[in-house]
């Protein structure tokens, strides 16, 4: 990807969402995942080549327009495989005073090792709330778990886990 631009699967921000993370929210939908889940509910979103390419900046224009939205929810794809354009944006979103939640289908245990050899990852948790973490598991497919789609996928404080070196959940989510 060129440097300040970011691959996505829907180039305007969807808005109003309330399935995507808690409250009124907007969602950036990242275009690209390698993860290849089987049962996976967005299989448009995995192709690297697919989607739009759209200038960071013009996404921080569309960010600065929303209106009556507590937060921004990374999600796709794999908002996690464009680490520098997400670091870029969640830091962008959580300035303006916003709370974010992010996608990814790696564990996150999984972004602490992909952080030892890229600084970017680290950078990008700090800017992130909430991480739901982990592949989608057709066999643990569950509506019982909010937000998620399968019931290995935890909603992680990524500020407190950070602190205490272990897994903390996100409030008082299961
Ligand atoms: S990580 Fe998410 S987008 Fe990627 S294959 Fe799995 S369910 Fe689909």
């Amino acid at each position: 990807m060129k440097k300040g631009f970011v691959r996505l699967a829907m180039p305007e921000i969807q808005t109003d969402s309330i399935v995507d993370g808690e409250g009124i929210r907007s969602v950036i939908w990242f275009q690209g995942c390698s993860h290849d889940c089987p049962g996976c509910h967005n299989p448009e979103t995995h192709d690297f080549k697919a989607g739009t390419e759209v200038a960071i900046a013009d996404v921080k224009k569309q960010i600065d327009e929303l209106e009556f939205q507590e937060g921004v929810t990374f999600s796709g794809g794999d908002p996690m495989m464009q680490i520098e354009a997400l670091e870029e944006l969640a830091k962008y979103v959580k300035e303006k005073g916003m709370d974010v939640w992010c996608y990814t289908g790696y564990t996150f245990e999984e972004v602490l090792e992909l952080a030892k050899k890229n600084e970017h990852y680290m950078n990008a948790l700090k800017y992130i709330d909430a991480l739901v973490d982990g592949r989608f598991i057709m066999a643990l497919k569950s509506f019982d778990v909010v937000f998620r789609g399968s019931s290995n996928q935890r909603i992680i404080d990524v500020a407190k886990s950070l602190e205490k070196g272990k897994v903390v959940k996100y409030k008082n989510y299961k």
